[in-house]
């Protein structure tokens, strides 16, 4: 049998799956920071898993109407591309890799997958509201346990546009080095979405938008952090590289400033020696002004501005 298992331990998120349920070092293992999955689930298109399980179900037909394994192999090559795009999807190539090899691929299963590009359409966009509503710091304060609380009735959300929660299959036991803890063995990906949520409230762990990149990040520990340690195509991340951008832009501004109060210290001292009428000061002085609003938002560079300066 098939296994696939996740947990999370500290703060990050682990991954377990083997086609023949190979355990331990037996099994593929990915590690990820914790609620990474969830949070690229979150921001994934429609687009990207859509037109894959299309095909599958497209060469599911052919199937059931001649037996011609060549159609099994096709879905399986589908569901191994769907897979390198999403962890969740690996869930998929696992059930159905063990369909295949038993020779159990049956109809009911072709009915499954049309269904499913809409279905995770849905619970990606009622885990997008748990989030919002729930566990965005910024939006609904710290208390992610309070919030849940007002927001539900029992495992019911009062707002059907809501994640609703459901008994999702935990078992319990050894994880990772050195402890124990509850193990998902999901059945679908909605049970995985579901164990991400749950675990954010019952750790009581809220998210905010990052500030360099816009993308929502777990807060853990502290809890005034505002930029995000997550993966990134550029492999650098925002905890590091926003604050010393946000540093230097800081500096920029200041050059920028000192050019500008010096230039206008010496046109003033103009008016006083008589070069300069105060309303050919005043004219200059709102052109400078208009420059430097240019410098600041790198319309023109610092060194353009100081050439301005000095020849006006
Ligand atoms: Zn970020």
């Amino acid at each position: 049998m098939w296994i696939y298992k996740a947990y999370f331990e500290d703060d990050g998120e682990f991954f377990e799956y083997d086609a023949f349920g190979g355990q331990g070092s037996m099994a593929a293992q990915k590690a990820f920071p914790y609620l990474e999955s969830l949070l690229s689930f979150l921001e994934m298109d429609y687009e990207e898993w859509e037109p894959l399980m299309q095909q599958v179900s497209k060469n599911l037909d052919p199937f059931f109407a001649t037996n011609d394994l060549a159609y099994t192999d096709q879905v399986m090559q589908v569901l191994g591309e769907l897979g390198e795009k999403h962890i969740y999807f690996k869930l998929l190539y696992m059930q159905w890799f063990w369909r295949k090899s038993r020779g159990s691929v049956e109809p009911w299963m072709a009915e499954e997958m049309r269904q499913l590009p809409e279905q995770l359409a849905l619970y990606q966009k009622q885990a997008q509201t748990f989030l919002e509503n729930i566990l965005d710091i910024d939006r609904v304060g710290r208390d992610v346990q309070k919030n849940t609380r007002e927001n539900y009735i029992f495992d019911q959300p009062r707002d059907p546009a809501l994640f609703c929660f459901k008994p999702i299959p935990v078992s319990f036991g050894p994880m990772g080095e050195e402890s124990c803890g509850t193990i998902l063995y999901p059945n679908s990906i909605r049970d995985l979405i579901d164990f991400a949520l749950r675990d954010c409230v019952a750790q009581n762990i809220p998210v905010r938008r990052c500030r360099n990149c816009g993308r929502y990040f777990p807060i853990i520990g502290r809890v005034t952090a505002e930029y995000c340690s997550r993966p990134q195509p550029s492999g650098k991340l925002c905890r590091n590289i926003a604050p010393v951008r946000k540093w230097a832009e800081g500096q920029k501004k200041d050059l920028v400033f000192q050019e500008y109060r010096r230039e206008y210290k010496r046109h003033f001292a103009w008016i006083k020696a008589g070069k300069i009428s105060e309303e050919q000061f005043s004219d200059w002085a709102k052109q400078a002004k208009e420059k430097k609003k240019d410098c600041d938002a790198e319309k023109i560079s610092l060194d353009e501005f100081k050439t301005w300066l000095k020849n006006t």
